[in-house]
């Protein structure tokens, strides 16, 4: 099809993207942009992707049935959003299936962990040491042993998983390993990992591997296997929607069909089923029917496919291309502002990273520095660690340990908190170097006079930094039930408030 086709520009994607001149009231009064620095957390809204959603509002039916119009543009419609994350990591659909589920990957991957763990012979899982909680504990809950893979380096220069000690690991544990689990990308540094390396150590042995592109999918080009060997071929990979510029879009599983088509799915229901007695039941073998019990998040799933076919247009070699420099710029300006400390190899052409950037300043609280960023300069970060607690406190180690104290003792808890931490700053395909430059500029302000700072906040006992006089609640700054109040007036054809 032509329109399938039609190649978009980055510049166009970019001002389509909603949000970008949101405007907050700071601190000292002054009226700013929001530089908004948090998209490893959540991406901002494409705005033709939401609207695609909303265009099939007119037509809204419950899918599984081809009966009735609106239900058969509804099916289609939920169809064509499997068929476009399958296309965008070239995923043949003959031997993969999409499963669309949840808010986020987190469903998805406590799902793939439960249903691995039938394969009661192996036992054992192996998990990179950078993952994110969400590929980590539903594993713990699942596997008899789980196994962390260290990475290359040492902290705070921590570096891709090793290879080797991989190896080592499938060799120690032969016959046991249900399947390897690592992130294609980091949320605390960004770091990229090999993975097609580690799915092809994991089949030697006979392992499967599950790839968390949460971090990944949005910002290089990804594909299920770089070779198309299939030894090379990733078995499951999970992402989720909303990192992806399309908020309320559910988590995405793509997996190969053999890994799932020998056992009973263990989340059961309509639309799932070929046919139900009082005394059985028969699981329908369409994929992803068999996988996908209850009604689905059709708009989510729309506005998801609407959003991966716009990345296609644009192509996520440009898109990489253009985030790279802004990485590159992210360090630069980092590495400049003395007694800031980055964390993760740094070293782009031995350890590649996405655009996420984590890293604290010698003698300031990370909450302080993120609470500073927000009130005084508009900058939004995220600070702390990052749901990734082994990876953070293993990159810290260094620091804390410099403190004189064990960041293993119960007693050292309070005194830790503040440090224990790092402030995050994470980019899209909308940062701009304004948006860097801001970072760079916020942080050496708040390094410059950091007792005029300290002496305005207070900090709680989570290491929560707030503001003595400076509030800005967020009812004020935007207030769901105002804004229906603005909607119904609008309707009513009056400015009047209701
Ligand atoms: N993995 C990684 C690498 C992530 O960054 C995140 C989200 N921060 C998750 C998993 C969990 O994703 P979600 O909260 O969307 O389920």
């Amino acid at each position: 099809m032509e329109s399938s086709q039609s190649l978009q520009s980055l510049d166009t994607v970019v001002q389509d993207i909603i949000g970008l001149d949101t405007r907050y009231r700071l601190a000292d009064g002054r009226s700013t942009r929001r530089h908004y620095l948090d998209s490893a957390a959540s991406t901002l809204a494409l705005g033709c992707a939401r609207q695609v959603a909303d265009a099939l509002l007119a037509h809204y039916a419950n899918i599984h049935s081809t009966l009735h119009f609106s239900a058969r543009i509804a099916s289609h419609a939920y169809a064509w959003a499997h068929e476009q994350v399958l296309h965008f990591v070239q995923a043949d659909p003959a031997r993969y299936t999409v499963v669309l589920a949840g808010s986020g990957c987190t469903a998805l991957i406590n799902r793939l962990a439960r249903r691995a763990s039938r394969q009661r012979a192996r036992d054992v899982v192996l998990v990179s040491l950078m993952e994110h909680h969400a590929n980590d504990l539903p594993h713990r809950q699942c596997a008899a042993t789980v196994v962390p893979i260290p990475l290359h380096g040492d902290a705070p220069a921590l570096g891709t998983v090793n290879l080797t000690a991989l190896e080592r690991l499938l060799e120690r544990y032969a016959g046991r390993v249900r399947y390897v689990a690592v992130t294609a990308a980091s949320n605390v540094t960004g770091i990229r990992n090999p993975i097609y390396d580690i799915a092809a150590l994991a089949h030697a042995h006979g392992a499967w591997v599950l790839v968390d592109a949460a971090q990944a999918l949005a910002h290089a080009p990804f594909a299920v296997s770089d070779t198309g060997a299939m030894e090379r071929e990733l078995d499951a990979v999970v992402f989720s929607g909303h990192k992806l510029y399309a908020p309320g879009a559910p988590g995405a599983a793509v997996i190969r069909r053999d890994c799932l088509a020998q056992s009973e799915p263990d989340e059961l229901g309509g639309g799932m089923v070929d046919d139900v007695s009082l005394t059985g039941y028969r699981i329908s073998a369409q994929f992803p029917d068999r996988e996908e019990a209850g009604t689905p998040n059709l708009l989510g799933a729309v506005q998801l496919g609407a959003a991966l076919n716009v990345l296609r247009r644009v192509g996520m070699g440009r898109i990489h291309q253009a985030e790279q420099q802004r990485v590159r710029q992210l360090l630069s300006g980092l590495q400049a502002i003395p007694g800031v400390r980055i964390y993760g190899d740094c070293a782009l052409e031995r350890t590649p990273r996405l655009g996420v950037v984590s890293f604290n300043v010698a003698g300031l609280e990370h909450g302080l520095v993120a609470a500073v960023l927000n009130d005084y300069h508009n900058v939004a970060v995220r600070s702390g660690c990052f749901c990734a607690h082994p990876y953070v406190r293993e990159l810290l180690k260094p620091e804390l340990w410099a403190l004189a104290l064990d960041p293993d003792a119960p007693d050292a808890e309070a005194l830790l908190q503040p440090w224990r931490g790092m402030v995050r700053a994470s980019i899209g395909l909308y940062t701009t170097p304004a948006d860097i430059a801001a970072l760079v500029a916020g942080i050496d302000d708040v390094r410059s006079r950091p007792e005029h700072y300290r002496a305005l906040y207070r900090v709680d006992a989570a290491g929560q930094f707030s503001h003595q006089s400076f509030q800005a609640p967020a009812r004020d700054l935007f207030d769901p039930e105002a804004a229906l109040d603005r909607v119904l007036a609008q309707r009513n054809g009056t400015n009047a408030v209701l």
